[in-house]
């Protein structure tokens, strides 16, 4: 009996040991972080895929090789790894960011009942998703979708709506962030498009006659510079809750943290969202000036900048970066252990 009881314990300790060897790679100690932003870091600098998105034309003059990670932790730790410092524009990532405050402003179900909660299967600034359901059947984090939430933001002015679109970031990357206005400026004399997709959405109700201000204002915030680190922490923020983890400050509603990261995980890579959910079951967001953010809930936000992308619009380096980290953290939050 008592050889029965020895094996068995040994049999446990072997367990145990083999358990540890096994989800010690997926820890996140920071000798961990540090080596799979390291390695991601190596592995994709030469890569030579994709290119700039060049229909806005400030964005093709954008340096292709700044290419820089940062990851946050839910508890406020920053880990860096390559140019963190350039700044490129948030474009569509900030669709994320407006949202929130149009969430917290209307509750979480105005935005479901104007231009819903759905992926498009189409392009991101596609009309033909417009009319397949006169603007409804959609989401904020396409185009049409996301001037109409940029329309729902109260305020009796254009300034005053643009203060609280301006502040919302601000808190969230936990700093003054500023317009590039290079951007600005070239996405403004050319975004005929977005005016169109625009005025279907106000003939189809879903914006009121104020249209073109939203267009102007939403072209405004996608032209808000930030870096890597910036990035890297309005994602930690969504991590955390909905509050910076640096600073500490509640930016966000906690309670409607998970309709904003449902979304991004239905389309936050546009047409691709289903594939890059498939690959890593992370909520994230993507903007054609080369930034992604990933939200692993409760564990951490990361941010990769590179801006040549691939034909969906979407960083080529930074999905491939962030895949890789997040793997070796363990960050899917589909992938749990059994009890
Ligand atoms: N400002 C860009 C546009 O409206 C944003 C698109 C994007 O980042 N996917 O076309």
């Amino acid at each position: 009996m008592r050889q029965v009881l020895l094996n068995c314990k040994a049999w446990v300790f072997c367990c145990a040991v083999m358990v540890a060897g096994f989800t010690q790679a997926a820890e996140m100690t920071k000798a961990n972080i540090k080596q799979a932003l390291a390695d991601a870091y190596k592995k994709y600098r030469h890569l030579d895929e994709g290119k700039n998105a060049d229909y806005i034309p400030a964005l093709a003059k954008v340096d292709s090789g700044i290419y820089g990670i940062a990851l946050v932790t839910a508890d406020g730790k920053v880990y860096t790894e390559g140019d963190v410092k350039s700044e490129v524009s948030i474009q569509s990532i900030s669709k994320v960011f407006t949202m929130a405050l149009v969430i917290d402003q209307d509750g979480t179900d105005e935005l479901l009942h104007n231009m819903g909660a759905d992926a498009t299967g189409q392009v991101f600034n596609s009309i033909v998703a417009i009319e397949q359901y006169q603007g409804s059947e959609m989401n904020p984090l396409v185009n049409a979708g996301a001037i109409a939430t940029t329309g729902l933001v109260d305020g009796k002015d254009y300034d005053e709506i643009w203060g609280k679109i301006a502040s919302e970031y601000n808190e969230f990357a936990g700093r003054e962030l500023t317009v590039m206005e290079d951007v600005y400026q070239s996405e403004a004399a050319t975004n005929q498009r977005n005016q169109a997709i625009a005025s279907l959405m106000h003939a189809y109700g879903h914006i009121d006659e104020n249209f073109l201000r939203a267009t102007d204002i939403y072209t405004r915030q996608c032209s808000v510079g930030v870096n890597a680190k910036d990035l890297g922490l309005m994602a930690a923020t969504l991590a955390n809750a909905g509050k910076n983890p640096v600073t500490q400050k509640q930016v966000t509603s906690a309670e409607n943290v998970p309709e904003i990261l449902a979304v991004m995980a239905t389309a936050g890579l546009y047409d691709d969202a289903g594939k890059w959910l498939y690959k890593t079951g992370l909520p994230a967001k993507s903007g054609v000036g080369g930034g992604i953010i990933a939200v692993s809930p409760g564990k951490f936000g990361i941010a990769v900048i590179s801006p040549p992308l691939d034909a969906a619009g979407n960083s080529v380096r930074a999905q491939k970066a962030i895949a890789d980290i997040s793997s070796a953290l363990g960050g899917n939050p589909y992938q749990v252990s059994a009890h």
